[in-house]
């Protein structure tokens, strides 16, 4: 049990200077990640700074034809929000894969962004582990690493980014809007998640100081040809082992426009230009998926538990390109894949 003082932010103005007046604060909004990690004692804010009644809970259209997104939309509305669902279904289906029905509606949407990975040694204080104690050692390189990362690995970490909801993100190119003390600023959503190299403990590129206070979708969505195809131990409540998110523009069988992201493989969720290049111009067809999957998993290395998740990737790449270039992405609420 530690002690640590709470307070209410009353604008994002005064959250921003509440978090850069105590480095060692926190904001909390839905708390379904940030009070577990309480409870096993691996997060020890000195402050928690409820952000939650902070007026950033709608989504609204833009001058350019896209959506932005209130970064306390709780995932709930956002899964079911009328403008979610009919220009851009990907992500609506991305986040009924996550979590239950209960989680989605504490959940928000920068919390979805800013959650912790799952790998178990980062919840367990007894063991070694860099991102919780940076220099201190990773448990799972040799350890129990089945859901841990084949791409972007480094020999400080090897953990994964466990959200459903980032991955349609990166496909779609939507941009995290953040506040600090120098002012307001956009980071690519590409940019915005960190590979782990040798400081794991920073999972992304969000100053200590900043508050995220939008995700900006742009206009282009894919409402025909996409797909969130998610792999997991059980059906329900599982985090991904691999999942794909990807979207297709065709005219006629041929591909002018394609966006392929993969889940549960890297410490991000993981595009890869060249993948996507080697899809635009293409037939949409068995052979050119399967050289896109070659080309997303070139660089994949696997370890004693999951060295079966690159060829599961490969298989689930194909699949999911299959489903959407068909027009029947995979469904949340039947989830047999077909
Ligand atoms: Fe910690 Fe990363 Fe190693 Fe897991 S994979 S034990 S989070 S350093």
């Amino acid at each position: 049990m530690i002690n640590f003082h709470y307070a209410r932010a009353t604008d994002v103005a005064d959250a921003v200077r509440q978090i850069a007046a105590d480095p060692r604060a926190k904001f909390i909004a839905g708390g379904t990640n940030l009070i577990d990690l309480l409870k096993e004692d691996v997060e020890r804010p000195s402050r928690l700074i409820d952000i939650s009644r902070l007026p950033l809970k709608s989504v609204e259209e833009t001058a350019e034809g896209g959506l932005r997104i209130g970064a306390l939309v709780p995932n709930s509305d956002l899964a079911y929000h009328p403008l979610i669902t009919q220009r851009h279904p990907m992500l609506a289906s991305a986040i009924l894969a996550g979590a239950s029905a209960q989680l989605r509606n504490m959940a928000t949407t920068d919390g979805n962004l800013l959650q912790r990975t799952r790998c178990y040694y980062f919840y367990d204080t007894a063991t070694p582990c860099n991102k919780r104690e940076p220099g201190s050692g990773c448990s799972a390189i040799a350890g129990l690493n089945r859901m841990h990362a084949i791409l972007g690995a480094s020999e400080a970490c090897i953990a994964t980014h466990p959200s459903d909801m980032c991955v349609a993100l990166a496909a779609l190119d939507a941009t995290v809007h953040v506040a600090g003390p120098a002012g307001a600023r956009g980071i690519a959503f590409s940019d915005f998640h960190r590979l782990p190299e040798n400081t794991p403990q920073c999972d992304t590129n969000l100053q200590p100081n900043e508050i995220i206070t939008a995700v900006e979708l742009p206009a282009r969505g894919f409402t025909v040809n996409y797909s969130y195809l998610k792999i997991r131990d059980r059906l329900s409540y599982a985090f991904a082992l691999v999942s794909v998110a990807t979207g297709l523009e065709l005219e006629g069988d041929t591909i002018k426009e394609a966006r392929l992201a993969l889940g549960g493989v890297a410490h991000k969720p993981w595009r890869d230009p060249s993948a996507e290049a080697a899809l635009r111009g293409q037939a949409a067809n068995q052979s050119t998926f399967t050289r896109a999957a070659d080309l997303m998993l070139r660089d994949a290395k696997g370890f004693e538990h999951n060295a079966f998740k690159i060829d599961l990737a490969h298989r689930a790449i194909i699949r999911a390109l299959t489903q959407a270039s068909r027009g029947t992405p995979q469904s949340q609420s039947n989830k047999k894949i077909r």
